[in-house]
């Protein structure tokens, strides 16, 4: 079989890309999954397949049903590809990848992106010092290398992850000095015309319910309703400061690890120059697709939580229901569309619990927002008042967004920050034009790169 008869590439082997790919096998398409990952699982079941059974035991039951996924997946005949970063993608449906050092490229009739999601950055005063990561990059370390904090840490921001993170960690037996929440308890009250519909998702309402008593069971300070946080510590971060209660407080931490929920990753389908709205229900840019995934261009999908945030069970649907319309069986659609509607129930609500506050989102002028280039809040307003109009134009400005990062950590800061110097909406401000090579790629590897081959069928 040649390269141009893979039916379907699917990029990311967390639960969308997994489920797509077992759907996708079940009705006989040759199917290829590309992860820069060394074994499938994505984020929520990262390295699921090699964990112990200590590591099982403190990363709970939601972890472990990824085993039989991921066993499932690497069974079901599709050709799977580890440690393969994908730098390019093309509206012609040619992915490139580097594997083993080579640049390689497919060409698909069908591709579907299922590149999930990255943490949303919490640019506060002090976030850029040593001794503050994000809770992601926390529980990536003890995911994948059982790596714990040596030295009592405080949790702050808000999200689901925040409480499962702690909760992973007591179960580690690692100290916890505080979880300081910015969520405050009146939001559900504000949020109680959601609540109804939630109640059709009341499995992960209970879940959530759980980790929260399970933290107020072990004891841990729960601090509710925070705002202005900020680290203290210009060398290193000495405290974490806020206001709550009325009051200005101060809890001594050198680890500080922030979250303020996740965002979609939409490298690949703004580099694709796919069309994109802003959602103001989850503050973030989500590619436009249909019912069953398909992007502005025909024979590109998009599941799971680079389209829109929705969690592990949304996602594994999502990748089913766009291999079932790739594989042309949307008439047994049915049962996958009812699933989904379900899993899907609790979202807006857990939006709204969550909902990052203004502060800690559109930052104050002396607060980096740009890590890579350095550049501040205040000199992205000084370039407003110059007459730049948007993300792109910041890069002419003072290089904002022009650094490793490709803007994955500062882009949405820098579209909310101008928005709101200009008055306007984020969907009027617009994006950074994301251009490939989206992973790094030396020139040797770039003149090097394979041309499509002869696929093994
Ligand atoms: C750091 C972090 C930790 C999380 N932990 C949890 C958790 O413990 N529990 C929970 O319920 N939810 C967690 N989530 C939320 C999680 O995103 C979803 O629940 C779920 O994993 C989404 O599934 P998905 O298939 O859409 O994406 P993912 O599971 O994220 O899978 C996407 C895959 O795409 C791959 N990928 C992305 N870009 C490229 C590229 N350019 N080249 C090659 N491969 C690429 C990634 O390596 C990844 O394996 C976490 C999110 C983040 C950001």
């Amino acid at each position: 079989m040649s390269n141009a008869a893979i039916d379907l590439i699917i990029i990311g082997a967390g639960p969308a890309g997994m489920g797509a790919a077992l759907e996708a096998r079940a009705h006989g398409m040759s199917v290829v999954v590309l992860d820069e990952q060394a074994s499938p699982g994505g984020q929520i079941y990262r390295q699921v397949l090699e964990a112990d059974a200590r590591r099982r035991a403190v990363l709970g039951d939601d972890y472990n049903v990824g085993a039989k996924l991921a066993a499932d997946f690497l069974q079901c005949g599709a050709r799977y590809l580890p440690n393969a970063a994908i730098w390019q993608v093309t509206p012609q449906r040619q992915v490139h990848y580097l594997i083993e050092g080579r640049a390689e490229v497919l060409q698909a009739r069908h591709l579907l992106i299922a590149t999930g999601a990255f943490e949303r950055p919490m640019p506060i005063p002090g976030w850029t010092v040593p001794g503050v990561m994000t809770a992601g990059a926390g529980q990536i370390l003890l995911k994948s290398a059982a790596l714990v904090p040596a030295c009592p840490l405080v949790l702050a921001g808000c999200g689901p992850l925040l409480y499962l993170l702690a909760v992973q960690y007591l179960r580690a037996g690692i100290a916890i000095e505080a979880l300081v929440d910015t969520s405050k308890r009146g939001d559900l009250l504000r949020a109680w015309r959601m609540v109804p519909a939630a109640l059709r998702g009341w499995r992960d309402l209970l879940k959530g319910l759980g980790l929260l008593a399970e933290l107020k069971r072990a004891g841990i300070r729960h601090v509710r309703g925070a705002c202005n946080l900020e680290v203290e510590g210009t060398d290193r971060a000495r405290a974490l400061v806020f206001d709550s209660e009325g009051q200005r407080q101060r809890i001594p931490a050198e680890l500080i690890l922030l979250h303020q929920g996740v965002v979609p990753n939409t490298q690949i389908s703004w580099s694709l120059r796919l069309e994109h709205d802003w959602s103001e229900q989850q503050l973030c840019w989500v590619a436009r697709r249909d019912a069953w995934g398909e992007t502005s261009v025909p024979g590109i999908f998009i599941a799971g939580d680079s389209g829109a945030i929705g969690g592990a069970g949304v996602a594994r649907l999502e990748g089913r229901l766009a291999a079932l319309a790739m594989a042309g069986e949307s008439a047994q659609a049915r049962p996958v569309q009812q699933a989904l509607h379900r899993a899907r129930a609790a979202r807006p609500l857990l939006d709204a619990l969550y909902r990052p506050p203004p502060g800690h989102r559109i930052p104050a002028d002396d607060v980096t927002v740009c890590r890579c280039e350095e550049v501040s809040a205040g000199d992205i307003r000084r370039h407003v008042d110059l007459g730049c109009l948007g993300p792109n134009q910041t890069k002419a400005f003072g290089r904002c967004g022009m650094g490793p990062c490709q803007g994955r950590q500062c882009g949405l800061s820098v579209t909310e920050i101008i928005a709101g110097h200009r008055q306007v909406t984020p969907a009027e401000v617009g994006y950074y034009r994301i251009r490939s090579p989206l992973k790094p790629i030396t020139l040797a590897q770039l003149a090097g790169e394979t041309l499509p081959v002869e696929e093994p069928s």
